[in-house]
């Protein structure tokens, strides 16, 4: 026979398991609604590209007179409809990198590089963008090569993220890149003297969306993604992203990137992932 102690016991552990059984039901519920966000973003994204490519393309045939004459006042618009076509597709990009690793559809393709010509693609990239702005360009790399084994594109693209947001967060002073060696791998460094980051939010942004101005008041643009798009990367690749800020005074972002032992699998499938 239960005693009225097993019966108040049971009834507990029913109540805990109808719980359980909820709270999965849920988490499930949620990753599916996850999946269907990030499925979505990636054709919305991927279809955007395809008339944007299109006005870039037009545009540059344009400049290049093959459909006749431009005047100096022609050429500055189509300069302007040209840059802005390019910030739109990098955004666009940025939304569908995300996706894609969000999908599980992000494969890395392991290769030899020399680290520092990595590096300095991203710097080419972003070294305009700080010197329209009137920031120095600091880069420090190694006198000798830094051959590691790593996804060339995926690298130049966390360098390029980190880099872009230490312009866009700095009025004055300086950028930087700083690689050194590290064993097998290399460490590289990302600083600014800009706003800096307060110390709650520090954790908070790399998660996607997150931005630390009001969505609403915001004076920069951007996706809210660039880091979450950079930590993931680098996680494919095997390394670590941290970050050492000061409010007011500046940040800097580590790099730490192993070289890829050959043979690994590439951590993504790159084919789309079964529905659940
Ligand atoms: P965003 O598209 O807004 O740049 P990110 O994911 O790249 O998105 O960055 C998230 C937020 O982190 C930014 O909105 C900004 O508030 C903060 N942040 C990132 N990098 C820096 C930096 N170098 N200096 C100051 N704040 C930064």
């Amino acid at each position: 026979p239960y005693q009225p102690g097993d019966v108040a016991y049971l009834r507990e552990f029913a109540y805990r398991a109808a719980l359980a059984l909820d709270n999965a039901r849920l988490y499930e519920e949620a990753q599916a609604a996850n999946r269907a966000k990030a499925d979505f973003l990636a054709v919305m994204s991927h279809e955007l590209r395809t008339p944007l490519n299109a006005i870039i393309g037009f545009a540059d045939l344009l400049q290049a007179e093959i459909a006749g004459p431009v005047n100096e006042e022609q050429r500055r618009q189509l300069d302007r409809i040209v840059a802005s076509a390019q910030h739109q597709l990098s955004l666009i990009d940025e939304v569908l990198t995300y996706a894609r690793t969000e999908a599980g559809w992000e494969a890395i393709a392991p290769v030899e590089v020399d680290l520092r010509d990595v590096a300095m693609e991203a710097v080419e990239v972003i070294r305009p963008l700080a010197e329209e702005k009137g920031l120095a360009f600091e880069v420090d790399l190694p006198d000798e090569p830094v051959p590691i084994r790593t996804d060339q594109t995926k690298a130049r693209q966390i360098l390029i993220n980190l880099l872009s947001n230490a312009v866009k967060f700095t009025e004055e002073g300086r950028v930087s890149l700083r690689m050194r060696r590290d064993g097998e791998g290399a460490v590289i460094d990302v600083s600014d003297t800009g706003i800096g980051i307060e110390p709650e939010a520090q954790q908070r942004i790399f998660e996607p969306f997150v931005q630390v101005e009001e969505a609403l008041t915001r004076e920069k643009g951007g996706t809210g993604l660039g880091l979450a798009v950079a930590h993931r990367l680098t996680r494919m690749l095997g390394g670590t992203v941290t970050l050492e800020s000061e409010p007011g005074v500046g940040s800097t972002f580590t790099v730490r990137l192993p070289s890829l032992p050959v043979g690994k699998k590439p951590s993504g499938s790159g084919e789309p992932r079964e529905a659940a």
